[in-house]
């Protein structure tokens, strides 16, 4: 088992940007945001600014359910970053509407991650401005 938290989360922290705030905007109230399309309604993460399926530059932040479907993960034995504890586990998420999301999965046994697994969100709060949206397996 592992789990994120403020006591022991010494990673990096992410690069908040302008194009990315309102994602962490809305971790921070433990809301799911990706951007949606606003030419074809596709959803897309990360918030690149262009729609893969149609081109439209127009798009507008939503907010989603936080269900999805573990795509890929590693259990990171190494600790890359000084101070990381290890182990824990980083996955690459498929949420329900589309986007991957890269993410860290709490509270799970190695021997239950499968690919395929149901997930859902979670939001953990790692200092007073920053919330990670980490997800969890859904039994
Ligand atoms: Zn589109």
């Amino acid at each position: 088992m592992n789990d994120v938290n403020a006591s022991h989360y010494n990673l990096p922290p992410p690069q908040i940007t302008d194009q990315n705030r309102p994602f962490w905007d809305g971790a921070k109230q433990n809301r799911l945001m990706v951007l949606r399309c606003e030419g074809c309604g596709r959803h897309r993460f990360p918030p690149v600014p262009c729609c893969k399926r149609c081109l439209s530059t127009h798009a507008s932040w939503t907010e989603v359910p936080g269900r999805g479907t573990l795509w890929s993960w590693a259990v990171i034995h190494r600790p890359y970053f000084p101070g990381a504890l290890v182990p824990y586990q980083v996955a690459i998420v498929e949420l329900d509407e589309g986007p991957l999301l890269g993410t860290n999965i709490i509270n799970a046994r190695d021997e239950n991650m499968r690919v395929g697994a149901p997930v859902r969100v979670a939001f953990k709060q790692i200092e007073n401005d920053l919330t990670l949206p980490v997800f969890e397996l859904v039994d």
